[in-house]
């Protein structure tokens, strides 16, 4: 299928950057979670330095900020030859204001896991008692000016999803001027497998999920939908984040994400190449009853804003 061939851009030169082993919050649908372990930073600023990469992602198994040499991390990297920094986090440490306006001076993008705008869904996600702090870390966010660095990351579980169009009001009512609102279907792995009731059903989400699309649209903010099958987001086809990697010419699935699963409906759907499918995992908890073979040419679906 046609691919529109836009040049490569940021996306596939920035590495990611594992630095957390441990982290504040016991999320249930964690896919990555938190051994301990991590490689030295000594060795991943010789091999930035090797590499010549100038983007990095500091992420990992866990919570960047949970680790007390964050900002040590931040400068050898920077020594490096590192010159662009996104942090992902539950924002929970940037409740400190001193520690959030250090951390907005080195941050370009900051995305923040947050699962829920009701504490008592965030309280039943994260197994925590800490919505109040993830909601002073937005907030400080947006004091010290970062509003348009933040890109809330969404995970769809059976707990939230149906709340998506009123997280999308929350959002839009709260950080009208945000980057991004990215909604990413729960991946059953990780922890998640502890837990196989947090997985729902393509057709359980869809509707609840188009509507949070539309009115984050409507409401002049960029969103996208992640690990979301095309033939499950009808109409909104143009919001699949894999799609809009396919556009680009990119890899359809980043990397470290597991390949699709081999199913009959996608075998002959003309789809194919710019959607994510289901994963084996998916498939295990929901089978593939819901996957609709199509004849649409993906070079023919509208892109929105991204
Ligand atoms: S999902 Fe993120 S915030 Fe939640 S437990 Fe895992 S690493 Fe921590
Ligand atoms: S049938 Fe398969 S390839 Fe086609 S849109 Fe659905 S998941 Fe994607």
């Amino acid at each position: 299928m046609a691919n529109p061939g836009v040049k490569k851009k940021w996306i596939s030169e920035q590495a990611c950057v594992s630095m957390a082993r441990t982290c504040n919050l016991y999320c249930v649908y964690c896919h990555n979670p938190p051994t301990g372990e991590r490689r030295g930073l000594p060795e991943t600023a010789a091999e930035l330095k090797r590499t010549g990469i100038k983007a990095v992602s500091l992420e990992g198994g866990g919570e960047p900020t949970a680790s007390g040499d964050f900002f040590t991390w931040i400068k050898t990297l920077k020594a490096a030859g590192v010159r662009n920094f996104m942090l992902s986090t539950n924002a929970v440490a940037l409740s400190d204001p001193a520690f959030c306006k250090k951390s907005v001076k080195e941050i370009e993008y900051f995305t923040v896991n947050f699962p829920s705008h009701r504490p008592e869904v965030y309280a039943r996600a994260t197994r925590s008692v800490k919505f109040q702090l993830a909601v002073r870390g937005l907030a400080n966010l947006k004091a010290a000016g970062a509003e348009e660095k933040l890109r809330l990351f969404h995970i769809i579980s059976s707990l939230n999803y149906r709340f998506l169009p009123e997280f999308a009001l929350w959002a839009s009512r709260n950080f009208p001027r945000a980057a991004l609102v990215n909604f990413t279907f729960v991946r059953n792995k990780g922890r998640a497998l502890k837990t196989p009731a947090i997985i729902p059903r393509y057709s359980q989400v869809a509707p609840f999920l188009n509507m949070a699309l539309a009115t984050l649209k409507m409401n002049g903010l960029k969103t996208v939908a992640q690990n979301v099958p095309l033939c499950q987001l009808k109409g909104t086809e143009g919001f699949s984040f894999e799609f809009h990697r396919w556009r680009r010419g990119d890899k359809v699935l980043e990397g470290g994400v597991d390949a699709k699963a081999a199913c009959p409906a996608c075998s002959r759907c003309a789809l194919e190449p710019a959607c994510c499918g289901a994963r084996a995992d998916y498939l295990q908890a929901h089978g593939s009853g819901e996957l609709k073979a199509s004849k649409k040419d993906p070079a023919s679906i509208e892109p929105e804003r991204f």
